[in-house]
């Protein structure tokens, strides 16, 4: 916590009043005693006041502090917070022993960096209750880990701050085998939307798992500073493919990464992969972004990654007019990584890598009307 200070507490020796010659005399020695404990103490380092003045000012700006830096899973902020101050070794134990602050948090523990809540495709906007039920079902490490709001601190910018991003998490409950144009202005129709697959292992289905990861990957990018578009929240729900692409070509969002969960024949199959289009409005940023998208993707969660797919057969990429990548996270035909894809930890993974490389590539390339020329001439973001 920036501004504070520690403060350290001194001994101060009061005079006594002699009230005869004997006691003056007892005075004085007891003050040379004094002195002498004193200047002792005080080459030492006196540990009564030190333990006094730290476990005071400890006790506020760890609680909140330390908890996101001992558990950073999901966030991009790379930059590590602030050490601890130099405590002495005995204090830092206190602190961690204190009761957690979740039950002192705020209802919407990331409202430091919401620039307005969840943004649906349809324009509304998401209140802090609806996120913060969203936040507890999915029990995302961000959720849990974001410091509590401090009055006096500024908002942070992440590293997305200003970047808009769309998550569309692929499939729905029950699919609608309408069919629409697999590209525009194409005779080839599609299925409007699938159901997805299942987990070989888990049983679960692919849009549930799609949606349990989108929500914390929302969270996590919302930490980051980006503006978040949901195409859906919930599970029931009837939205094709090309209705998808529509609504985030319409909010005009910086990139879109439709998650999905993939499946083979092949049982042995496994790994991540990207999809993008081969040509057209979006297509070369699309690939511009999947380099550095699927290196993150591959160091945070250590899983195989496939080079990069350029496929022109998904009517939700080839409806994009916007930057757009379809994210297949995992196999759930194979029974490990099926199980993997369900798993809370391994899912910060994948969004912490989707994170990362999102913030590596807008470091970069920042959108165009987040740069700003200064009277001087530089540009800054
Ligand atoms: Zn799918």
């Amino acid at each position: 916590m920036k501004g504070r200070k520690m403060q350290r507490r001194s001994f101060r020796v009061r005079s006594v009043k002699p009230a005869s010659p004997l006691s003056f005399i007892v005075a004085l020695l007891l003050l040379a005693a004094l002195g002498v404990t004193a200047w002792y103490l005080d080459m030492n380092d006196a540990p009564i006041p030190t333990i006094d003045a730290d476990t005071v000012d400890a006790v506020a700006p760890d609680s909140g502090a330390e908890t996101p830096a001992d558990d950073s899973a999901g966030t991009s902020d790379e930059t590590p917070l602030p050490t601890q101050p130099s405590y002495p070794t005995t204090i830092p134990a206190a602190p961690t022993a204190l009761p957690t602050s979740e039950p002192a948090a705020p209802a919407n523990p990331m409202s430091g960096f919401l620039l307005g809540g969840t943004a649906y495709a349809d324009g509304s906007n998401a209140s802090a209750t609806e996120q913060k039920e969203d936040g507890s079902v999915t029990q995302t490490p961000d959720s849990t880990s974001m410091p509590a709001p401090d009055a006096t601190v500024e908002p942070v910018p992440g590293p997305l701050a200003g970047v808009k991003i769309g998550i569309d998490p692929g499939h729905q409950s029950h699919g609608n085998n309408e069919r629409e144009p697999v590209a525009p202005g194409s005779s080839e129709t599609k299925p409007k939307v699938s159901s997805g697959t299942a987990g070989v292992s888990t049983r679960r289905n692919e849009y549930e798992v799609n949606l349990e990861i989108a929500l914390i990957l929302r969270d996590a990018l919302q930490a980051a500073g980006a503006e978040v578009y949901m195409t859906r929240e919930i599970n029931d729900v009837n939205i094709s493919n090309v209705e998808r692409a529509q609504m985030m070509n319409e909010l005009g969002v910086d990139v879109v990464l439709r998650l999905h969960c993939n499946g083979s024949e092949n049982q042995s199959t496994h790994g991540i992969g990207l999809y993008v289009k081969s040509s057209g409005e979006g297509a070369a940023e699309s690939q511009a972004i999947c380099e550095p998208l699927i290196q993150a993707m591959g160091e945070t969660t250590g899983s195989r990654t496939e080079s990069i797919h350029i496929r022109d057969t998904y009517s939700g990429l080839n409806w994009s007019t916007v930057p757009s990548i379809l994210v297949e996270m995992g196999y759930m035909s194979n029974p490990e990584e099926d199980q993997k894809l369900s798993s809370p930890e391994y899912q910060a993974l994948l969004v912490e890598g989707m994170v990362n490389g999102l913030a590596e590539y807008y470091s970069m390339n920042p959108p165009a009307r987040l740069i700003t020329v200064t009277d001087d001439g530089a540009v800054g973001e």
